[in-house]
């Protein structure tokens, strides 16, 4: 399906964007993946991906709270593959305090990757998306993108704004052949989670596994964490052509968290 199509997977080196990636290249796609952690094990990632699938695939650790990251990894496809085609903006971090002693600067790392890098990466890739005549944004926002829950000021904040900011785009891109959606995943067990997880065991003195109950019990109706393999198939379906007319939606994968 996406065979001879070039794509940019931003914060793939782990979780949720580690699962899209797999689809992507498991459909034919050629691979930007970006994110930190170990440079062997990255590379090792990097090259079993690219011999399971037949696919190129490269990695650049651009940071993406810089503002000259996005851009980069935009440019890293042009220059290596000649072409984009596929923008996942997936990047993201998390911090829990109240708002009245949320630290300033926790707020302006948590705006400036979840929300100012997505901007940044849409603005750097729209003109070769349309320049192609078919394209896909994917933009990895939340159930914190339609709702709120207290401690979470700046993700909440900005989940809401990759909401709207997908949406202005998606009106931008209507007849272009473009199409830009935001997936609202509800819990996925991934490190960004399993901290939040160990910080409530710690904090309440009980375990793992209590706490991963009762994090799901809190808010979600289906108590079970979606996979990032889930979220991979649903980013690969905003891929395809069936999903030619979906655009500027806001799609829930979140085991009934906000139909409440
Ligand atoms: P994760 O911590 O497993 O992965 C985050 C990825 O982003 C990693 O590859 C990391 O290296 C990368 N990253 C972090 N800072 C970066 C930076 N400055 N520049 C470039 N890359 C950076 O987290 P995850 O759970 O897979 O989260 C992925 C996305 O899904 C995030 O946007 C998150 O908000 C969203 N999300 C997660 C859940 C969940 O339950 N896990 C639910 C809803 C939405």
């Amino acid at each position: 399906m996406l065979k001879g199509r070039a794509a940019v997977v931003t914060g793939s080196t782990s979780g949720i964007g580690w699962g899209i990636a797999r689809a992507l290249a498991g459909a034919g796609a050629d691979l930007v993946l970006n994110g930190f952690g170990d440079a062997a094990e990255i590379d090792a990632s990097r090259a079993s991906l690219a011999a399971e699938f037949g696919v190129r695939v490269l990695y650049d650790p651009a940071d993406l709270a810089d503002p000259a990251g996005p851009a980069r990894l935009v440019e890293r496809a042009r220059e290596e593959f000649g072409r984009l085609d596929v923008l996942v903006n997936n990047a993201g971090i998390q911090h829990v305090a109240p708002v009245e002693e949320f630290p300033v600067e926790r707020w302006d790392a948590v705006i400036a990757l979840n929300l100012t890098a997505v901007f940044l990466g849409m603005r750097a890739a729209i003109p070769h998306l349309r320049e192609g005549g078919w394209g896909r944004i994917v933009n990895v926002a939340s159930a914190h993108g339609l709702v709120a829950s207290a401690n979470k000021v700046a993700y909440v904040a900005a989940k809401h704004g990759v909401v709207g900011a997908t949406k202005v785009a998606a009106l931008e891109l209507a007849n272009s052949g473009v199409t830009v959606n935001a997936i609202c995943p509800g819990w996925v067990l991934t490190p960004l989670v399993e901290r939040q997880i160990a910080d409530r065991a710690r904090q309440n003195g009980t375990d793992v596994a209590r706490e991963s109950e009762a994090l799901l019990a809190e808010k979600q109706p289906m108590l079970a964490f979606t996979t990032p393999e889930a979220i991979g198939a649903m980013a690969l379906y905003l891929c395809s052509d069936a999903a030619a007319t979906v655009t500027g939606a806001a799609l829930s994968i979140d085991g009934g968290w906000t139909a409440q």
